[in-house]
């Protein structure tokens, strides 16, 4: 699989990629295949070359070309969740192995990484990867990836992805980036050297917040074998339902991007003028410490934001006076989502790693939706009181 007319621009692909009308009728449509096997013609003679629903599905054919067309990738494969996508990825390793990690990742990774994963003997070490050199100290002569999320969840720092994959390239490791909070539209990982792009396809690229999902997109042939037999054998696959619902998504991807990325804009720079710019973490603001490498690494800033409130007492108050934006986990879908990730997001994390990430009982998540821009301000500022 690969982007055969790399020259069309992304919005294009993101409807046509993978999403060609279908042969027999011309829908022009994807049809959600609901079929767990298909018909053979003769003995070791499929019809189609599909065999079995679990091994290729052609709904996920379809969306898998379309992401790996918009990451720029050589193969995509998508799983039942985000966490789901993260554990494949980590049956690239055996017993002994040791993976570098950003140390702000969300805590469904560490956790995964920490209470499941650590228990086959792959280790972990967590660092700031906002500073390469952290990278290059950290891998060891057993280390195989390491695995970056930026912007991080909640903090918003952001990695040098060139810088990082250099000291990795150097290295002989691998690196893969959780790229769920820019989407390919923001950030394009590939392009600046990473091997591997994760996403928890329930965010943006799904987009309205009604189906999980989470995909890898790979660049060399070996990983391609690897995640297609881990689908194959492990089963934690897609369904074609859920399938069909981001081939949607994808379709207005660039529109809802374009608009999350103006929102979430003006959303920051009202909350620096109430609050101070030193209580809300958004790296388009110009006093974000990596602002001028989000500038370049990424196309936009996105609207994912923090801020810190100065107490669980206000958060609660804050929460308890919106009327527009939701008070709930998750991100990335077109309507304005707010958490408190101290007891939501972040509440399997320790209360020590808590206070090392900076995450406060009176710190805010905002995932700003694409709802009237005034609508969404006027909300924060009566809920702010
Ligand atoms: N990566 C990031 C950055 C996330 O925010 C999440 C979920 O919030 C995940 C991965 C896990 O994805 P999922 O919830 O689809 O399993």
């Amino acid at each position: 699989m690969s982007d055969k007319r790399p020259t069309r621009g992304f919005a294009t692909r993101a409807i046509h990629h993978g999403q060609e009308p279908e042969t027999v009728t011309g829908a022009v449509n994807v049809p959600i295949f609901l079929t767990s096997t298909y018909q053979y013609e003769a003995i070791e003679k499929t019809r189609s070359g599909h065999d079995y629903a679990r091994a290729t599905n052609p709904t996920r054919d379809a969306i898998e070309e379309s992401l790996c067309s918009l990451e720029g990738g050589t193969s995509a494969h998508v799983f039942g969740s985000g966490m789901a996508a993260i554990s494949a990825l980590c049956t690239m390793m055996k017993s002994g192995d040791h993976v570098v990690c950003t140390n702000n990742v969300y805590g469904g990774t560490s956790r995964v990484f920490d209470h499941v994963f650590a228990g086959y003997g792959i280790q972990f070490s967590y660092v700031d990867t906002s500073d390469a050199a952290h990278v290059a100290v950290a891998i060891r002569p057993e280390t195989r990836l390491v695995h970056i999320e930026t912007p991080t969840n909640p903090m918003m720092q952001v990695t040098d992805i060139r810088a990082v994959a250099e000291v990795c390239r150097t290295k002989g490791v691998e690196l893969s980036v959780d790229n769920t909070f820019l989407s390919p539209y923001l950030q394009r990982p590939l392009e600046l050297g990473a091997d591997i792009v994760m996403h928890s396809t329930t965010k943006f690229l799904n987009g309205h917040s009604d189906g999980l999902g989470g995909v890898l997109v790979c660049t060399k042939p070996e990983q391609a074998e690897r995640f297609r037999y881990v689908q194959k054998t492990t089963g934690g696959i897609l369904s074609p339902f859920e399938c069909y619902l981001l081939l949607r998504g994808v379709k207005t991807l660039a529109v809802r991007m374009r608009q999350h990325d103006a929102n979430g804009r003006a959303v920051a720079e009202f909350l620096a003028k109430r609050l101070g710019a030193d209580k809300v973490n958004y790296p388009g603001l110009k006093t974000h410490p990596q602002h001028e490498l989000a500038a370049r690494q990424q196309k936009g800033f996105g609207s994912m934001l923090s801020m810190e409130l100065g107490s669980r007492e206000r958060a609660q108050a804050f929460v308890g006076r919106l009327n527009l934006c939701l008070l709930a986990e998750s991100l990335g879908g077109v309507e304005t989502l707010v958490c408190h990730p101290y007891t939501m997001t972040h509440a399997g994390t320790s209360v020590e790693t808590k206070a090392r990430m900076g995450v406060t009982q009176g710190l805010i998540r905002i995932s700003v939706g694409i709802e009237d821009t005034e609508d969404i301000v006027a909300d924060l500022e009566q809920a702010l009181g």
